[in-house]
């Protein structure tokens, strides 16, 4: 067994290459200190935003002055502390720059009040000024606030409420990731904790027992506290409720959706469209009873691997070389950017050691490189597919960052998930060229379609599961543990199928998804995976316009709203096609692994 390295440890040529952003700590020390000199600009311009257009040309190029400094600062030290958590330094530039960064932007609170202010009949005219071209597209995008905007005294009133409106989402993350009590589980005579993250490991296992032992022992404890998670739940669904009335919403999904400009056609044609394709799901989970060879699938079955891992094992460079290979169908150029990035530029800081930050991510900011953090494992898998996702991501900021001025380069998570699933979906396409080994090919399937079910359907049903509860509110309906029971089985019955059978705590999954407090976020998942299984096929069965096009979408950057920069690519959500496209690509994957295993 290998140790892992202290960082101090990890050779250069492994580490990501920070010197673009700072050549030291003492270089950024030192334009910390510089930009501490802009937060006493600020206080000066309250109340003059509105007075003129070079005013309020003034007030903005201060704020992105400090918006553009502040990312360069603020992605050091982030990245400086995802290399070792521990690193005490790092942490001491981290909690400065949060002290910094607070402070300026409670100085700065004026100027949105204080730009929706100013009356329509000016606003058009100072806009319209060259002056603005860089700005204008950010600043229409906060403009468009102004319906849901109050009066200053409803305003202060709403603001007051602000810190306690945290406090559902913060008591559920406590009675979840501490108070709740899940014991031990005995594995192979050795008694280990379960927990939030062991449970799904534990699920994992080939033994069906032992899955079934660790789901019923796991959910138990969740019913011992069922009443306060339902009341945690309704409070934050009140809340959604009643946000969106006093803002002048038609709906709470409607507020929800409002920020990404995105129809809630879109949502509804989403489920409606995943509806059609569930008995596709259920020929999956028939499917999956068959290769675990269970006479009956339980839903604590559902999340044991599908397919056996084939041996197969990559080098770091040897997954490069196929990342670099794959992306080929966006032109030769675009792989060469992403080659030379990941071997002489070193975008990437490779494997674990002490310290650091598990999993992977994109991150960088307008003026360094898109930078990659991975915990590379040669005999995963999984991991080629995370670096050729994280790349994914990289290369829509290269793309956006070139094309787009700092103000709104920044593109949403609407489009984030695309870029990097449309990666994952040419290397699956490279490897099963490659690969005739049956087993390899099963496992290669195996992992495309259980991450299509998580991220698609799944995904899917909880955002049924919200819109209900949340129309239900609407309409004066009493939200307790019985409805949010019954509500959230029905919707299991109908996913899982005829074959799958469930448990009576089956249910209590609707009362343990964190992402349900934040409201209306999780669709985002499933369109963001539909628009990239319908795009890769699009490119990969289209010509030079379509690759274009695609291209078109990663520099659109954050200049236009999500849908309106997927039509670039050649999709349009709020359409059913893309949504059938990606699952007719789920339905091909399926027919092959049941053919290879029949
Ligand atoms: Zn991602």
């Amino acid at each position: 067994m290998s140790t892992i390295r202290e960082r101090k440890d990890v050779p250069v040529d492994d580490q990501w290459d920070l010197s673009p952003l700072y050549a030291s700590p003492e270089a950024w020390d030192a334009d910390f200190e510089n930009l501490k000199g802009l937060s006493e600009k600020i206080e000066p311009l309250r109340g003059t935003v509105g007075r003129s257009k070079a005013d309020l040309k003034t007030a903005i190029d201060l704020n992105t002055d400090w918006d553009r400094r502040a990312e360069r600062l603020g992605e050091y030290a982030h990245l400086r502390t995802a290399e070792n958590v521990a690193d005490g330094p790092a942490n001491e530039r981290m909690g400065r720059f949060t002290a910094l960064a607070t402070q300026v932007g409670a100085a700065f609170a004026f100027l949105t009040p204080e730009i929706q202010a100013i009356d329509d009949a000016t606003w058009t005219s100072w806009i319209a000024d060259p002056l603005f071209n860089d700005d204008r597209i950010s600043l229409e995008k906060l403009r468009r606030y102004k319906p849901h905007i109050l009066g200053t005294e409803a305003e202060r009133v709403l603001a007051l409420g602000g810190e306690a409106r945290g406090a559902l989402q913060k008591a559920f993350s406590n009675l979840t990731n501490a108070d709740l009590e899940f014991g031990t589980v005995t594995i192979d005579g050795e008694e280990k904790p379960l927990t939030q993250s062991s449970w799904s490991v534990f699920l994992q296992n080939p033994d069906p027992d032992l899955r079934k032992r660790v789901f019923h022992q796991f959910y138990g404890e969740y019913n011992a506290h069922a009443n306060t998670l339902a009341a945690l739940y309704a409070g934050s669904i009140q809340q959604d409720v009643a946000a969106a009335r006093a803002r002048n919403f038609s709906s709470s999904r409607a507020r929800a959706l409002f920020s990404d400009d995105v129809p809630e056609a879109v949502y509804d044609n989403l489920v409606s469209s995943v509806h059609s394709a569930l008995p596709v799901l259920h020929r999956y989970y028939q499917l999956r009873r068959k290769l675990l060879g269970l006479e009956v699938l339980h839903h604590c079955d559902v999340y044991a691997p599908l397919v056996p891992g084939a041996e197969m094992t990559h080098t770091w460079d040897q997954a490069v070389d196929l990342v670099v290979e794959a992306v080929k169908p966006l032109g030769e150029g675009y792989s060469r950017v992403l080659g030379d990035g990941l071997r002489t530029q070193r975008w990437a800081d490779r494997y674990e050691n002490k310290g650091k930050r598990s999993g992977a991510f994109s991150a960088g900011c307008y003026v360094s490189p898109p930078y990659i953090l991975m915990n590379y494992k040669q005999d995963s898998l999984r991991d080629v597919f995370t670096l050729a996702h994280e790349a994914g991501h990289s290369m829509h900021s290269w793309h956006s960052v070139r094309a787009n001025p700092f103000q709104h380069y920044g593109y949403t998570i609407f489009e984030a998930e695309v870029a990097s699933t449309f990666h994952e979906q040419l290397l699956a396409k490279l490897l099963l060229e490659r690969t005739n080994n049956k087993k390899a090919r099963a496992a290669i399937l195996g992992k495309l379609i259980e991450d299509t079910v998580a991220t698609l359907f799944r995904q899917t049903m909880f955002a049924e599961f919200e819109q209900q509860v949340h129309v239900h509110a609407e309409a004066g309906g009493g939200l307790t543990l019985d409805f949010f029971k019954q509500t959230y089985r029905k919707l299991l019955d109908q996913y899982f199928g005829p074959d799958v059978v469930l448990e009576d705590v089956s249910a209590l999954e609707g009362l343990r998804i964190p992402h349900f407090y934040g409201g209306f976020y999780v669709y985002k998942y499933a369109t963001g995976l539909s628009a990239a299984l319908a795009l890769s096929s699009r490119v990969l069965q289209g010509g030079d316009a379509e690759r274009e096009q695609y291209l078109a979408f990663l520099r659109s950057g954050g200049s236009r709203f999500p849908l309106a920069s997927l039509k670039l690519a050649g999709v349009d959500m709020a359409r059913p096609e893309p949504i059938l496209s990606a699952l007719k690509v789920f339905e091909g994957y399926l027919n092959e692994l049941e053919s290879l295993t029949s």
